[in-house]
């Protein structure tokens, strides 16, 4: 079998492998990791700004003292005492949830995985945002649902398009299993829904009698406002709500979760228990104490300062060096900002020059499940320090520069 490049095992598969395609961002990262690249691609949080200290001396008091506990198995829910930190953390954005209802996942990604388990059979339709997180685009993708691209703009999901399709659908005969959403600091369109916007939604879940997924890892990492009101804080009965703490404390800790209605949560829970058994007690305890002796709220300011002086140092290169033509909208908060390339320039095509100026970005395509975006990209500036995000745009700019005389569509203004 060694050296074919036919998979021998082709015909033995379940179907549902046929639908999971490389991820745009994981085939890039082996390029983008290298040091002379400048990467704008992955979406890694910068944790060098963690009390890194404090947490090595609470992981090593938590084993000391409570090791034999921490380190057993434990249950399927999830630990009561970290589910009782979490309802105090989705507080913050208006949610009054009973940690009853929450169930502690492996990252968010996972609490995706179990919601596509229990809602989605293979044709079943799912509405998502154009463009959408990439990851929750290959959950729906394993689970061989149908996703339908709903626009967005700066404002958000675009109320109006989400009727249309709705309706559409309707006329189908058919009922969406559910709308997927990430109203804050999108990943990857870094816009954020309008108050309005999340009033129009939910009422068209409502009409539509459709549930709506809530995904909400940015929320708190907004740089100009107070965290706005979640969607689930409308509506409790219709929206499920997924958070992590991935980007407010540490995505290597694994640990995100789910708040559902109670039906839903127990069936949450018994997919939770046959596919990991229990989430990682030790993990959920890390996070536990750290919530419990830590400041973490300060903490999150640390990190919303830090990544705001980011975004500011991108905006302003962007600024002064993208040519016309190519536009973006501002992020409030979060880790993206999404490009907007002139006519005629392709995200994916231009990747191989912008690799060769040794400068990384996610092309657009891979947010979409229907092959739109070729003219869009995403740049992260959560990771790299503001001098080397200033170099990263700076041989971006060349590299579309480049681009840009072998095609001359552009006009050549530079703004
Ligand atoms: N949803 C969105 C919108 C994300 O951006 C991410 C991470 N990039 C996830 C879910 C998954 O996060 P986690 O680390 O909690 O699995």
């Amino acid at each position: 079998m060694a050296g074919t490049t036919q998979d021998p095992y082709a015909d033995r598969y379940a179907s549902r492998v046929n639908h999971m395609t490389v991820s745009e961002i994981r085939a890039l990262f082996a390029v983008a990791n290298r040091p002379e690249v400048v990467s704008l691609a992955g979406g890694m949080p910068y944790l060098s700004a963690l009390p890194l200290d404090v947490v090595g001396d609470l992981v090593g008091k938590l084993i000391r003292d409570q090791g034999a506990n921490a380190l057993q198995y434990g249950a399927g829910q999830g630990e009561l005492a970290l589910r009782e930190r979490i309802c105090e953390v989705m507080a913050l954005e208006k949610i009054s949830a009973s940690a009853g209802d929450v169930v502690v996942t492996v990252g968010s990604q996972h609490g995706l995985t179990l919601l596509a388990q229990a809602f989605l059979d293979p044709g079943d339709v799912v509405l998502a945002e154009g463009p959408s997180y990439v990851g929750a685009l290959g959950v729906f993708a394993a689970a061989q649902a149908e996703v339908t691209h709903v626009p967005m703009d700066a404002d958000g999901l675009d109320p109006a398009a989400l009727a249309d399709a709705l309706a559409t659908l309707r006329a189908q005969g058919k009922r969406a299993k559910f709308v997927y959403t990430v109203p804050n600091f999108h990943n990857p369109a870094g816009v954020t829904m309008t108050e309005e916007r999340r009033d129009a939604l939910v009422a068209l879940a409502q009409q539509y009698d459709v549930l709506i997924i809530e995904d909400n890892p940015y929320g708190l990492l907004g740089f100009e406002d107070e965290p706005g009101r979640a969607l689930r804080s409308r509506d409790s009965d219709r929206v499920i709500y997924l958070g992590s703490f991935s980007k407010t404390f540490a995505p290597g800790l694994r640990t995100g979760w789910v708040l559902a209605p109670p039906a839903v949560r127990q069936k949450l829970v018994l997919i939770n228990e046959a596919q990991v058994l229990c989430p990682p007690q030790l993990t959920q305890r890390v996070i536990t104490e750290y919530l419990t002796h830590h400041p973490w709220r300060q903490q999150i300011k640390v990190f919303r300062e830090l990544y705001q002086t980011r975004r500011d140092a991108m905006l302003s290169a962007l600024n002064t060096m993208m040519p016309s033509g190519v536009s973006w909208e501002e992020p409030r908060g979060g880790f993206y900002i999404w490009l907007t390339l002139p006519e005629g320039i392709d995200s994916k095509s231009l990747l191989a020059r912008a690799l060769a100026h040794q400068v990384a970005y996610v092309p657009g395509v891979g947010f979409y499940s229907d092959g739109q975006g070729r003219g869009n990209l995403r740049l992260s500036y959560c990771f790299p320090e503001p001098e080397r995000l200033v170099e990263g745009v700076r041989r971006f700019s060349s590299a579309l520069e480049q681009e840009r005389a072998l095609r001359s569509v552009f006009d050549g203004d530079v703004r």
